[in-house]
């Protein structure tokens, strides 16, 4: 929390290259189930909150936009291509999956609700195992270095340039 008791978030692509800082409250977060939605995100749908009415800022690059339609562009980060932002005319939404904590953001609402998958509902219901469950990708775990920036702002990114 700031000073003056604003809200502080903060995220970024996958990458690094692009980061962001948001201070103030934030707008129901949502789903979205629309077509193009699904494909600026990759995605069954796009998660998504409202920073219309906070400071936005980006604090590391910024997104490279796609124009989707005469109304929308949709910001992505130009290194990494993780979908970052959905600017409309009345403001710019943030995705959640790109906080640093997005389990603080529950979506309360669902829109498009035309191009909802037919099997969404049921994926809670398929079988599901944690990644050191799956014993076959053991030694791949093992191995794994990530280049993926950490939840986190930091000074220098990536982390093997911090020391030149
Ligand atoms: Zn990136
Ligand atoms: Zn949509």
């Amino acid at each position: 929390m700031s000073l003056d008791n604003k809200p502080i978030y903060t995220g970024g692509c996958q990458c690094g290259a692009v980061r962001f800082r948001v201070e103030g409250a934030l707008g129901t977060p949502s789903i979205c189930h629309c077509r193009m939605c699904q494909k600026a995100f990759g995605n069954f749908f796009a998660p998504l909150v409202s920073v219309t009415d906070t400071d936005l800022t980006w604090t590391r690059g910024e997104p490279k936009r796609f124009q989707s339609s005469n109304h929308v562009k949709r910001g992505f980060c130009p290194e990494c291509g993780t979908p970052l932002t959905y600017e409309a005319p009345d403001g710019i939404a943030l995705a959640i999956g790109a906080f640093d904590e997005p389990e603080e953001l529950a979506p309360m609402v669902q829109w498009g609700l035309e191009g909802k998958l037919p099997y969404l509902d049921t994926l809670s219901t398929l079988p599901g195992y944690t990644s050191e469950g799956d014993t076959e990708s053991a030694e791949f775990l093992k191995t794994m270095v990530s280049y993926q920036h950490p939840d986190f702002d930091t000074v220098r990114w990536p982390a093997e340039e911090a020391g030149k």
